[in-house]
């Protein structure tokens, strides 16, 4: 059974969901994403997406209009394979058609680009092997990665920086995607403690730290499940 956390980034609502390894994600139309689809070899308790990933892969899909066989959406950032700020932490992310064709591979990333329903689908000649589409939202304090975050923020971006604050031992008081007193005091632990400006915003600077952190370091004892 896994705890699902699910951000409508339209209106700001969070949604939590309980479901078996066997039944459809949340939102997923047609019984084309299984739970242990989503996770792939993630051990993770609790899970988080989007709305809208869901129905970008929905859109896809039913496009596409014939199995998309996949090896995971969701990773936590210490299960490894990706870098720093990857868009698979904040399970907005699919990684399909492994076992496809080439010529296949090639039709779905077709039909993801001309649908634009993603906010980016990687190239083919960076993917060789399968296709990477995102619904990555907001515009990102770095280059690339995740936006800013602050007091009163929301979503899955929050999860990743709430993810890695409690494993690095810093309490955000809960794993539930909402940036509140105990999440600001934990920026701003963070901050004080790495020498960077403490203003408990966490912009480029404060995800670069936060996330090379962690990546490497897995589980601990302070991680939240
Ligand atoms: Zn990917």
């Amino acid at each position: 059974m896994a705890k699902i956390i699910v951000y409508n980034t339209s209106n700001g609502v969070l949604e939590t969901f309980w479901r078996e390894e066997s039944e459809n994600m949340p939102y997923n139309t047609g019984g084309t994403m299984k739970v242990r689809e989503f996770r792939g070899s993630s051990n993770s308790p609790t899970l988080w997406t989007t709305r809208q990933a869901m129905q970008s892969w929905n859109s896809t899909r039913s496009a596409y209009n014939a199995p998309i066989p996949f090896r995971y959406a969701f990773k936590r950032i210490w299960e490894g394979g990706h870098g720093l700020m990857s868009q698979h932490y904040a399970g907005v992310s699919f990684d399909v058609g492994q076992s496809l064709t080439s010529a296949q591979r090639q039709r779905i990333h077709t039909i993801a680009t001309d649908l634009g329903v993603w906010g980016y689908v990687e190239p083919l000649s960076l993917t060789p092997t399968w296709v990477h589409m995102d619904r990555r939202y907001g515009t990102p304090a770095c280059s690339t990665g995740y936006t800013t975050l602050r007091r009163g923020s929301k979503g899955v971006y929050v999860l990743v920086m709430q993810d890695c604050l409690n494993t690095l031992g810093y309490s955000t008081a809960g794993l539930d995607g909402i940036f509140g007193a105990a999440s600001e005091t934990a920026v701003k632990n963070f901050q004080g403690d790495y020498g960077l400006t403490r203003d408990g915003i966490c912009g480029c600077a404060t995800w670069n730290k936060l996330t090379s952190l962690v990546k490497g370091n897995g589980k601990t004892s302070t991680t939240i499940n």
